[in-house]
C-alpha cells in the first residue's frame, strides 16, 4: 500500500549515542514502525554519533539491545546494512563535506572566522542590552577570496548558514503550519572548527541521501525543523513531511525526566515489565484505536494507524498506568509460560553469573542465594526496619542533601557513569574528598539506600549489580523517607 499514492515511505529513527536509551526513542521508534509497517515502508535506524564530547560507549549497543527487545526491527541500521549506508553518521563524514562545499560556493553558506572571545563579547553586548542572542552576521560579507586565502593561511573557521530575510514556514502533518520569522533564526553553524557537521547539517544531507519521506520525531525539535526547512531550500531539495509528536510527561506535565522517573528502556526491562505490554502503554499515550480500547497489540496498532488518531497534547508517562497493564498481562499468562517468563527473567539474564559469583562464597545452603540476593530485584526497598540500625556522624537532613548531590553529579561524571565496580570506586571516593565527608558515612548511606541493608556484599559491585536506574530510584525514595524523619541519627 501506499501513501498519497506516492512511494512507500522510509522512516527513521536517528538517536544520538549519548547516554542510556530513553523512553522517548522508544515511543518515536514505535509510531515510525507503526507507520512503515502500515504502509509497506521501510523503517531506518541511524546512529548520530558526531557529537564526540557527548559520546557514550556501549551507548549504541545498548539502543539497538533495548529496541530489539521491544520487538522494533529496522530494515536498514548499523547492523544489518542496507543500500544506503553507512548508517553512522561518524562514517559518513566525507559526504557532508562534499556537501557543504557547493553551498559556500553559491553564498548560502558562508565560512565565519570569529573568534570565542568575539563571540562572548557580543553575547554580553546582547545581554547587557536586553537583546536577543545569536550571531550578528559579522563574517556574512566577507570577500570569498579572501576567506579562502585566510583558510588557507591556517585561520580556523566554521561554516554558518546564509539565513535570508522573511519567515519560514514548517508544515507538520499534525500541527499544520507553524510560522517562524527568519531574524529570529541564527545563522546556524554547519561546520564546526573540527571538521565535524553539526546535527542540522548531517541530519539533513542524511534524510535527503537516505530517501527519507517523513520525519516523524519528538516536538523537542520543532524549533530546529525551520533550519532544516532553510537548509532543503538552500539546497534545492524537496523536503520530508515533517511530524512532530508530543514530548512524553511526569504527572505534573514538565518534561518526562529521570529526576522524577526512570527514563532508561533498559531499567524497564530490567523491572520486568513485558515487552508488548510496554509498547501498548507506550501506544496509548499518543494514539486511539477511534474506540475507548487502551489495550491492543503491536499488530493491531499497525492495523489502525492513522495520523488523524494520533494526538499531540502532552503524554503523561503515568507509571501506575504501566504498572496496571503489566499485572493485567502478567495475570492473564499460563502458569507454564509465567515459569518460562520468570527463569529467563532471573536465570537469562546476565546479572546472574554475577550474583552467583558474589554469593558463592557468602551462603551456607543453596536455600540461602534467594534471600541473599532478593535485594537486586524489584523496586523500591523497605526502609523502615534499617533506619533504626543507621549510624553516621551527620544529621538525617545533611544525609538527604549529599546524596540528592551525589546522584545529581554521577550522571555528569564520566566515570560515575559508566556504573563498574571500579568506577563507582573511583568516582565515589572522589566524591567525599570534594564535600569533605567521610567515606564511611557516604558509603554506608549508598548501601542502605541502595539495598535496604547495613550489611551487604562489597559496596561497588552491590551498587553496579542492582543498576544505575534501580539505584538513582531507591535513593530518590530513600532521601524522601530521610527527610521525613523526625530525630536525627546519633554517630
Ligand atoms: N540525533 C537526534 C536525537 O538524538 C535526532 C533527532 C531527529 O530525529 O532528527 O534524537
Amino acid at each position: 500500500m501506499s501513501t498519497d499514492g506516492r512511494m512507500p515511505p522510509r522512516v527513521r529513527i536517528a538517536p544520538s549515542p549519548t547516554g542510556d536509551p530513553h523512553v522517548g526513542t522508544a515511543y518515536i521508534a514505535l509510531f515510525n514502525y507503526a507507520f512503515a509497517r502500515r504502509h509497506g515502508g521501510k523503517f531506518v535506524l541511524r546512529i548520530e554519533d558526531t557529537d564526540q564530547q557527548r559520546y557514550t560507549e556501549g551507548s549504541e549497543h545498548a539502543i539497538l539491545e533495548s529496541l530489539r527487545w521491544l520487538g522494533l526491527s529496522w530494515d536498514e541500521g548499523p547492523d544489518v546494512g542496507g543500500e544506503h549506508g553507512p548508517y553512522r553518521q561518524s562514517e559518513r563524514l566525507e559526504l557532508y563535506r562534499e556537501h557543504v562545499a557547493p553551498l559556500v560556493a553559491s553564498g548560502k553558506a558562508y565560512r565565519c572566522f570569529c573568534t570565542r572571545e568575539r563571540l562572548d563579547a557580543l553575547r554580553k553586548e546582547q545581554m547587557a542590552a536586553k537583546a536577543r542572542l545569536g550571531y550578528d552576521g559579522h563574517c556574512r560579507s566577507l570577500d570569498p577570496q579572501q576567506a579562502e586565502a585566510r583558510v588557507q593561511a591556517g585561520e580556523a573557521y566554521v561554516v554558518r548558514l546564509h539565513v535570508p530575510e522573511g519567515k519560514t514556514v514548517v508544515t507538520d502533518r499534525l500541527r499544520g503550519d507553524v510560522e517562524f520569522a527568519n531574524e529570529q533564526i541564527d545563522d546556524q553553524v554547519l561546520v564546526k572548527s573540527d571538521g565535524f557537521p553539526t546535527y542540522h547539517l548531517a541530519n539533513v544531507v542524511d534524510d535527503h541521501c537516505m530517501g527519507i519521506t517523513h520525519v516523524i520525531r519528538g516536538e523537542e525539535w520543532l524549533s530546529s525543523t525551520p533550519k532544516h526547512v532553510l537548509l532543503y531550500e538552500a539546497f534545492g531539495w524537496e523536503q520530508p513531511q515533517w511530524i512532530h509528536l508530543g514530548l512524553l510527561r511526569n504527572a505534573d506535565k514538565s518534561k518526562l525526566s529521570k529526576r522524577k522517573n526512570p527514563v532508561s528502556i533498559i531499567h524497564y526491562r530490567s523491572l520486568g515489565y513485558l515487552p508488548a505490554t510496554f509498547l501498548n502503554f507506550l501506544a496509548t499515550l499518543g494514539f486511539s484505536m477511534g474506540d475507548d480500547r487502551e489495550r491492543f497489540s503491536l499488530q493491531e496498532m499497525i492495523d489502525a494507524f492513522e495520523w488523524s488518531k494520533v494526538s499531540v497534547g502532552g503524554p503523561v508517562f503515568d507509571p501506575v498506568k504501566l504498572d496496571a497493564f503489566n499485572a493485567d498481562d502478567i495475570r492473564a499468562l499460563p502458569l507454564p509460560e509465567l515459569q518460562a517468563q520468570i527463569a529467563e527473567h532471573v536465570l537469562g539474564s546476565d546479572r546472574i553469573a554475577a550474583l552467583l559469583a558474589l554469593s558463592h562464597e557468602r551462603i551456607e545452603r543453596l536455600d540461602d542465594f534467594i534471600p541473599y540476593v532478593s535485594f537486586f530485584f524489584g523496586g523500591v526497598v523497605d526502609y523502615s526496619t534499617v533506619l533504626p540500625k543507621l549510624k553516621i556522624k551527620r544529621t538525617l537532613a545533611e544525609a538527604a542533601k549529599i546524596l540528592a548531590t551525589f546522584v545529581d553529579e554521577i550522571e555528569r561524571d564520566p566515570q560515575g557513569r559508566a556504573f563498574t565496580p571500579q568506577s563507582l570506586e573511583a568516582f565515589s571516593r572522589a566524591f567525599c574528598e570534594r564535600h569533605e565527608w567521610k567515606a564511611r558515612d557516604l558509603f554506608t548511606l549508598l548501601r542502605v539506600g541502595a539495598a535496604g541493608r547495613t550489611a551487604a556484599p562489597p559496596l561497588f559491585d552491590t551498587l553496579a549489580l542492582v543498576g544505575k536506574d534501580r539505584f538513582r530510584m531507591r535513593i530518590r525514595d530513600f532521601i524522601g523517607v530521610l527527610k521525613t524523619q523526625p530525630k536525627p541519627a546519633k554517630g
